[in-house]
């Protein structure tokens, strides 16, 4: 029987060396059975979470087939877009400072966009947008809502041109790639020399994950990879760029955004579906109450140079 599972080295070092940290709490029939929401809930599924011993990386092993992967993320729906959409739109706003604090430039690519909101920022903001995604639905959305210029295709696929970029963003992609290294090599390459390049990833270091444990909302079944500014410094500087440092933006997050994961993980969420009608007066009212705070709280955010 063909496995739906395959084993990985360490994708930061390369070496097949590790310790167990926790077991996966999933059956293989729960594979990709069905794709999370945005939303942060506890407590749902997760793979085997492993430590290098080599480079200390925390990564899961084994993890679904790439190809499967791809297939789950092309079939996402935007079901929450209207409800995260402004909170997006504030938080990116405050993205796009970032990168016009590093980098004057003028062709910018964003890999996994999403349906757009810091694509749509950024545009505004002067640059020359583009936009990867594989979620069919997201890029309708991104093409529908702000006429941005995104493609739906695996980054594998699409061989830009070497020196082409003069910046590369990566929003909370890595840590749902199995080969972040493959991903990272190329982004390399078709930057322009002095190009800069923006990850940012949930930081297993942070607070929320010290204190929630396995309870941590990032530990969930598509987050294949749990990065430390340690180890994404680590992992930039092995493909080649330079002048690597830990930056920070503005987060924010609304109640209705708190809200409604633990509503579902209480199970109450069905009998409270008017609630998560983002046009109810009630869910309007909750999603303008907004928590900003620092993206270091829970996020590890790299910039690296070429
Ligand atoms: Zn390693």
């Amino acid at each position: 029987m063909n496995s739906p599972f395959e084993y990985r080295n360490c994708p930061c070092c390369g070496q097949n060396d590790f310790e167990v940290l926790f077991e996966s709490n999933m059956k293989a029939n729960d594979l990709y059975k069905s794709v999370e929401t945005v939303y942060m809930i506890p407590g749902g599924r997760w793979g085997r979470h492993v430590k290098c011993r080599n480079c200390n990386f925390i990564y899961v092993n084994p993890v679904g087939k790439a190809s499967e992967i791809n297939k789950a993320y092309s079939q996402r729906k935007s079901i929450d877009a209207s409800i995260i959409r402004e909170n997006r739109l504030r938080a990116s706003k405050s993205q796009v400072e970032l990168v016009r604090r590093y980098k004057n430039g003028t062709y910018l690519l964003d890999i996994g966009c999403g349906e757009g909101f810091f694509l749509f920022n950024a545009s505004r903001a002067g640059y020359i947008t583009k936009g990867i995604e594989l979620s069919q639905d997201a890029v309708e959305y991104a093409r529908r809502e702000f006429g941005l210029d995104v493609e739906a295709k695996p980054f594998e696929e699409l061989r830009f041109p070497e020196d082409h970029f003069d910046i590369i963003t990566l929003w909370q992609v890595l840590e749902h790639v199995p080969y972040p290294r493959v991903i990272l090599k190329e982004v390399h390459r078709i930057l322009k020399p002095g190009g800069l390049l923006v990850a940012s990833t949930p930081n297993i270091e942070g607070i929320p994950a010290k204190i929630l444990g396995k309870r941590w909302w990032n530990i969930r079944q598509l987050h294949i990879n749990q990065f430390t500014l340690k180890t994404l410094s680590t992992i930039l500087r092995k493909v080649g760029f330079k002048n690597i440092s830990s930056v920070s933006y503005k987060e924010s997050i609304s109640l209705l955004m708190l809200l409604l994961p633990v509503l579902k993980y209480l199970k109450f969420y069905e009998s409270l579906k008017g609630l998560s009608h983002p046009r109810s007066r009630l869910a309007k009212a909750l999603n303008k109450m907004v928590l900003t705070y620092s993206s270091k709280l829970d996020n590890c955010t790299v910039i690296g140079f070429k």
